[in-house]
């Protein structure tokens, strides 16, 4: 069945008990046995819950995995792979990684013992020879957050694997919709679902889904044991938001390509970060593993205190962190998503600003960036 159908039926058959064609929110804790020991496949929600499992079996499904496992939020899920890993073993990441992730490794992971290497896009090109014995995962988004870098997976999963890593790629950017990682050779694919997944800004989750029966085997023990599981309201507001991906994502992806090109116009715009431009560096790799770029836009300003002057400006593309939901949102990330790496080997550039373009009219949302870009002393005359 095509991606368009799964997101509606997989993992969400009609309620045994009632026929409820919607998936019901098991708000429960536990479930009562028949005997010691005998149950109908759930004892306890944090090990296992039916709204949890529709929506683990349903992104899987969307995500060509065997096995998908939901968290409490993106980092949860982050955390839980990071306890793939051992104190002494090496990470290489993106260097423009989300901020949060960041602050992880830096701050949580690296005084444990465990080592981060930070690798700027244009070095993935050889991404073997920044590789070693010790190397025990790889780790990348594509496109990136909030620089919108594109990195082809496919290769970085050959140059992991060679040297014995483990590729994850953070694919919440870019939806399963738009590109499947483990089609392209990941072993795992991250997302934050609070993001495109969930797509209402109003709910926080995470997921993890793999191929690999002893990574899945383990994410699912450490689940049960970190505990860093989504609730069952949460799972069923992600189970309900992924059901109109495909058609958000086409939305969302019309609308940001309209936004770049009128950006790139634009003389009070010093550049465009856009995989869909043809300017853009990683666009040939984009086109290729990508359906479409994607709704993330960010540009560069003329200096920071224009970069905030317009996220203030801006009318229905309302100043907020996040980004996602069907509303448009703007931010300044080196003030605001990506504070944390302001020391870091990557720092968010002061003037960059970040746009999550919603699904409104696009006729709109050019008016509203065009009345916010013109600078005050012409708009006084
Ligand atoms: C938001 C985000 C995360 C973190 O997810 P939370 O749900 O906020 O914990 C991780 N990676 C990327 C790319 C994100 O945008």
């Amino acid at each position: 069945m095509d991606f368009e159908t799964r997101a509606i039926h997989e993992g969400q058959e009609p309620d045994p008990a009632t026929g409820a064609i919607i998936t019901p929110i098991y708000q429960t804790s536990t479930y009562v046995q028949d005997a010691v020991g005998e149950h109908k496949g759930y004892d306890y929600s944090r090990v296992a819950n039916p709204t949890r499992h529709a929506l683990e079996t349903a992104l899987a499904s969307l995500e060509s995995a065997e096995h998908g496992v939901a968290y409490s939020s993106g980092l949860g899920a982050t955390t839980t792979l990071m306890h793939l890993l051992n104190p002494g073993d090496r990470v290489v990441l993106i260097a423009d990684v989300y901020g949060g992730v960041y602050r992880m490794t830096s701050q949580v992971y690296e005084p444990k013992g465990y080592r981060f290497d930070y690798l700027p896009a244009e070095d993935f090109t050889n991404l073997a020879e920044h590789l070693d014995e010790q190397t025990r995962m790889v780790w990348i988004e594509t496109p990136s957050n909030p620089m919108l870098n594109v990195i082809d997976i496919r290769a970085a999963a050959e140059a992991a694997h060679a040297a014995g890593a483990l590729l994850v790629v953070d694919n919440t950017f870019a939806t399963p919709y738009l590109q499947r990682p483990l089609e392209l050779g990941a072993d795992v694919v991250v997302h934050s679902t609070t993001k495109y997944l969930g797509g209402h800004s109003d709910v926080v989750g995470g997921f993890a889904a793999t191929n690999d029966p002893t990574v899945a085997e383990r994410l699912r023990f450490l689940q049960k044991s970190l505990g860093a599981v989504p609730g069952p309201f949460d799972c069923w507001l992600v189970l309900r938001g992924i059901k109109t991906l495909a058609v958000r994502m086409r939305q969302h992806c019309l609308n940001a390509a309209e936004i770049a090109a009128v950006l790139a116009q634009n003389p009070r715009v010093e550049r465009v970060l856009y995989p869909g431009l043809p300017t853009h560096p990683g666009h040939a790799i984009a086109a290729h593993q990508m359906r479409d770029f994607g709704g993330m836009v960010s540009f560069l300003a003329e200096s920071p205190e224009e970069a905030e002057r317009i996220a203030a400006a801006t009318r229905l593309f309302q100043l907020a962190e996040s980004l996602g939901g069907v509303e448009s949102l703007v931010e300044v990330p080196a003030r605001m998503t990506h504070a944390a790496t302001a020391d870091a080997p990557f720092a968010a550039p002061p003037n960059l600003v970040r746009l999550s373009v919603g699904i409104e009219s696009a006729a709109d949302l050019v008016d509203d960036l065009e009345q916010a870009l013109v600078p005050a002393a012409a708009r006084s005359r």
